[in-house]
């Protein structure tokens, strides 16, 4: 074992080959789907402004209160940068920055990458963790809001884990009319039930009423179900918003749960919120969430311009597709494996090799001239379905030998056109597994 000083820091984890394909898988998924919604990919940079996140988050957040990763970058005066605790604020500064929106113009952008957190490490809740995210900028109206939702839902399905395991959660956080009469309420409602709530909710009626909902203590929970409701006191905007949000919902079949105390823990949120949970996760078991934001522009000094998205982490949607007990994607394989017995003829095992994988073929070979036994023994780890014998008489003949790893048959094949032989054959035997997984043949390697 490494020295301390040598090992990963506290909290965060290397993504080796099995954890960074499945990442990789995701994000194909991903991919595929948000191209599908008219998504396109946008990149910004891992820090910003400190004030990006204290503006956009809020002071009185956990996230910009104690968990953030804050630096000075080296300039005279110092500017305060911190490592992104999340997504949406970046996306939202780069949109105003560059005029994304401007116009009445509307932009879908989607991000993925590592995020940043100052947090007590535990199950699926790492200080540096992986999201993907979608932003719908520049529209107000409720289809956005559902069309979020059903991306979200048609997300994790497609990673595979089964809606049976998965509940959405939807509320709303009402907006600048109604909120601000209804955080006073709750506020007065904390103040006058003081003694059923933890010494943090009870401190909240100053700072952030709205949170006492979201803590975990039991106590807090129970005492927060006689709160007053935001549902039953929205304006009408938002109530008519909200309404059709969910008759949306109900025409495409998604089924919900209406939660009044998902007030997801950022100031920036209005109106719609959503949070999707699943099973088998014990506390940490939203797997992915989000919500409007339609006063966020503001916040940066931009026009009002309306947003919604959602974030889903890496962490916990492995977690529930473990829990789920889906396979996920089989290490890469070797197809074919040259090999030879003359360590000699290096040079002509690395010239084949490479000639096969300028032909589309997954090919290795052995670097560190280990016997034939084995170099055997690796074409057998890597699943290689042929191996591809160069020996020294057969190469004074313009030969090699191919042997089949599953019969045993070997044959020889001119070393000129060997990339058409090996191809071939590979096409025949992916067509056999094919046959004998699915009883029909499909094209090619799925
Ligand atoms: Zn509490
Ligand atoms: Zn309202």
């Amino acid at each position: 074992m490494a020295k301390a000083e040598y090992r990963a820091p506290k909290g965060t984890s290397d993504l080796l080959p099995a954890d960074a394909r499945a990442w990789q898988h995701l994000l194909a998924v991903a991919q595929d789907l948000f191209a599908r919604y008219g998504y396109e990919p946008v990149y910004t940079p891992i820090f910003e402004h400190t004030d990006v996140f204290v503006r956009g988050i809020g002071e009185a957040t956990d996230i910009v209160g104690k968990e953030m990763y804050t630096f000075d970058d080296k300039g005279t005066p110092p500017t305060s940068l911190t490592l992104r605790p999340e997504g949406t604020a970046p996306i939202v500064r780069a949109a105003l920055e560059n005029g994304l929106t401007a116009n009445g113009q509307s932009a879908k952008v989607y991000y993925s990458g590592p995020m940043f957190r100052y947090e007590r490490p535990q199950a699926g809740r790492r200080r540096q963790f992986w999201q993907i995210g979608v932003e719908s900028l520049g529209m107000g109206e409720p289809t956005a809001d559902a069309e979020a939702i059903a991306l979200l839902m048609e997300f994790f399905a497609a990673a595979g884990i089964p809606r049976s395991a998965m509940r959405l959660l939807i509320n709303t956080m009402g907006d600048e009319v109604c909120r601000p009469a209804y955080r006073s309420e709750v506020a007065a409602f904390i103040r006058g039930n003081a003694a059923g709530l933890c010494d943090e909710c009870a401190r909240r009626a100053d700072t952030n009423p709205l949170r006492a909902f979201d803590c975990k203590n039991l106590t807090c929970r129970e005492t927060m179900k006689r709160a007053p409701v935001l549902r039953d006191r929205l304006c009408d905007d938002c109530a008519v918003h909200y309404a059709a949000v969910k008759s949306h919902l109900d025409a495409l079949g998604i089924a919900y749960e209406e939660d009044t105390s998902l007030v997801r823990g950022l100031d920036y949120y209005t109106r719609t919120v959503f949070e999707v949970q699943a099973e088998g996760l014990g506390a940490q078991n939203a797997i992915g969430g989000g919500g409007r934001y339609d006063r966020l522009f503001e916040m940066y000094g931009g026009r009002p311009t309306p947003g919604l998205g959602f974030a889903l982490g890496f962490e916990r949607t492995m977690l529930a597709l473990r829990s789920a007990g889906v396979d996920l994607p089989a290490p890469a394989i070797a197809d074919v494996f040259v090999a030879s017995a003359a360590p000699e003829l290096a040079s002509e095992v690395f010239a084949v090799t490479q000639r096969l994988r300028s032909a589309g073929v997954p090919a290795e070979m052995d670097h560190q001239g280990r016997s034939l036994k084995s170099q055997m023994k690796a074409a057998d780890r890597l699943g290689s379905l042929l191996v591809v014998f160069v020996g020294p008489d057969e190469l004074a003949r313009g030969e090699v030998t191919v042997r089949d790893m599953t019969d045993k048959n070997e044959w020889r094949v001119s070393l000129h056109g060997i990339e058409d032989q090996v191809r071939t054959a590979l096409f025949e035997r992916y067509l056999a597994r094919d046959v004998a997984v699915s009883g029909t043949p499909s094209e090619g390697r799925s």
